[in-house]
C-alpha cells in the first residue's frame, strides 16, 4: 500500500496562532513568536507538519507534544527533536512501534526525533510570546497542558477535552485526573480560551469548569444515567455531562 501524505486545513485563530486539522481526526497548532514558533501536537502522521509551519513563518520551529499518543506524536517525524512529558516517553515508543506506524516509517524514508524532556512549569519562550507547561497526569501519565497568557489561550490536548476518554489502559484513576484539574484551577482566570487536540475551533474555558464538575460528580457515584459506550477498544460506560455530545469515557 502507497502511503499519501495530504495536507491539513489551516485556519488563523488569533494573532499568534494557526490551528490545522487533519481530516477531523486530531488538531495541531502552529504558535508564533518574535524569535521562534511552537508546533503543538504533530497529529497522525500523514501530515509534514514542519513543512505546513514553515510555510506560516521562516523562524525556526520547535515541537512539543501534549502526550504520547499516536494521534498526537505521529508527525514528529518532521522534526529533529520533540518535546515530551517523560511519564509519556514509553507510551510514544510503544505508538512508534505499532506495525502500521513501523511500515510508514520505512516507506517515507523517516526516523523519529530525539525526545527532550518537559518539566511541570517550563516555560517556552517563542518571543514576546511564551508557553508555560504544566503537567496534568490523567488521560495519560505524561499529558500536559500549555498557557499562552499572551493570548488567553490554554492547550490541553486531550486533558481537558469535551469527550475525555479514561477507561484506555494507561489511563490513570479518574480521582488523579480530578486531582490535576484542581492543581491547575488557578490559572483558570488567564485564559478564555480551550484549544484541544480534536478542535475545529476554539472552545469556552468553561469547559474547563464543565468537566471538573462533571468529573467530581461521577467520582461521586452519580451514575444512574450513565450509558455503554462502545470503542475499538471494547465496552465501557460513558457519563453525559453539559451539552451533548460531551461525555467522560470510563471503565464500567
Ligand atoms: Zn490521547
Amino acid at each position: 500500500m502507497e502511503i499519501q501524505l495530504r495536507q491539513p486545513l489551516v485556519s488563523r485563530v488569533c494573532d499568534h496562532v494557526w490551528l490545522m486539522n487533519d481530516n477531523d481526526e486530531a488538531t495541531g497548532y502552529v504558535v508564533i513568536g518574535n524569535k521562534c514558533a511552537a508546533v503543538i501536537d504533530t497529529m497522525i502522521g500523514l501530515v509534514n507538519v514542519k513543512e505546513e509551519a514553515q510555510k506560516l513563518t521562516d523562524l525556526p520551529v520547535i515541537c512539543i507534544n501534549t502526550h504520547g499518543h499516536a494521534d498526537h506524536i505521529g508527525g514528529n517525524w518532521s522534526f529533529e527533536q520533540a518535546y515530551i512529558n517523560p511519564a509519556d516517553l514509553s507510551l510514544a515508543k510503544e505508538a512508534l512501534s505499532i506495525p502500521q506506524m513501523k511500515e510508514a516509517i520505512q516507506k517515507l524514508g523517516i526516523r523519529f526525533p530525539d525526545f527532550l524532556p518537559i518539566n511541570d512549569g517550563q516555560i517556552f519562550d517563542l518571543g514576546g510570546l511564551e508557553l508555560q507547561a504544566y503537567y496534568l497526569p490523567g488521560h495519560t501519565a505524561g499529558e500536559i497542558v500549555l498557557l499562552d497568557r499572551a493570548d488567553r489561550i490554554l492547550f490541553t490536548g486531550d486533558g481537558v477535552i469535551e469527550q475525555i476518554w479514561m477507561q484506555l489502559p494507561e489511563s490513570l484513576p479518574l480521582e488523579m485526573q480530578i486531582q490535576s484539574m484542581q492543581r491547575i484551577q488557578h490559572l483558570r482566570a488567564e485564559y478564555d480560551t480551550i484549544l484541544t487536540g480534536h478542535s475545529r475551533g476554539p472552545e469556552a474555558a468553561e469547559l474547563f469548569d464543565e468537566l471538573l464538575a462533571a468529573a467530581i460528580d461521577l467520582e461521586n457515584g452519580n451514575t444512574a444515567d450513565d450509558i455503554a459506550y462502545q470503542w475499538f477498544g471494547g465496552t465501557c460506560m460513558a457519563h453525559p455531562y453539559g451539552r451533548e455530545p460531551r461525555r467522560i469515557v470510563y471503565q464500567g
